[in-house]
């Protein structure tokens, strides 16, 4: 059965924040485990998004990418909804997931109200990344675990031992430069994220979803 759209909420309001741009916020507190809203927006193909963010700037990350699957990626700056505005955080109070080839965001913790939001984008990192990936991608969620960077694994593996240790695919939010999926973690994290529990890609062009 097709679950219900969740374009908006009631749970949550959009403001500036402290982190960057926007951000959403709870608008009374939230339990843990609520499914708060839908990440929405153009659902298209890998090569539509690359040709879509062709002529973005490189060291731009902001753009509103969701890597669903090997398929999808959802374009939230054109018909996206609040969930666009959630920044990342390195400890944060929420999580994408995915379902029915969908992307939800539910709270993996009790958030107060007046709280931000935020989930970790890990966003893949790619054998091609530019050498100044980190400074685009730089974290200032301002928690005190921030591994500074959004960028998952927060370093970047040794070249040889990169090979062996990652998985085939990557899934992240997004990606930088030019590829297609991205799958993050590492086989060692021994953290296990759901099918396209991250993906935000970029390809030729950072679409990383950015802050
Ligand atoms: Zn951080």
């Amino acid at each position: 059965m097709a679950i219900p759209e969740m374009r908006t909420s009631p749970w949550i309001k959009v403001r500036n924040s402290k982190i960057h741009g926007k951000g959403v916020f709870a608008a009374k507190r939230i339990p843990k485990g609520t499914r708060v809203i839908e990440y929405l927006g153009d659902r298209i193909s890998h090569a539509e998004a690359d040709a879509r963010y062709e002529d973005h700037d490189p060291n731009d990350n902001h753009t509103f990418l969701f890597i669903v699957d090997k398929k999808t990626v959802i374009d939230a700056g054109v018909k996206g909804n609040a969930a666009r505005f959630i920044n990342h955080s390195c400890d944060g109070n929420c999580e994408s997931v995915i379902e029915q080839s969908r992307v939800f965001i539910e709270t993996t913790r009790v958030v107060e109200a007046g709280q931000e939001l935020g989930y970790d984008y890990e966003i893949g990192r790619e054998k091609d990344d530019p050498p100044n990936v980190d400074e685009i991608f730089a974290c200032r969620c301002g928690s005190p675990k921030c591994r500074g960077t959004m960028l998952w694994p927060a370093k970047r593996p040794a070249p040889k031992k990169s090979a062996t240790k990652k998985k085939a695919t990557r899934r992240g939010k997004s990606a930088t430069s030019g590829k297609t999926a991205a799958s993050v973690k590492t086989a060692t994290s021994g953290k296990t994220a759901p099918a396209g529990k991250s993906a935000r890609t970029a390809k030729t062009a950072p679409r990383r979803r950015g802050r």
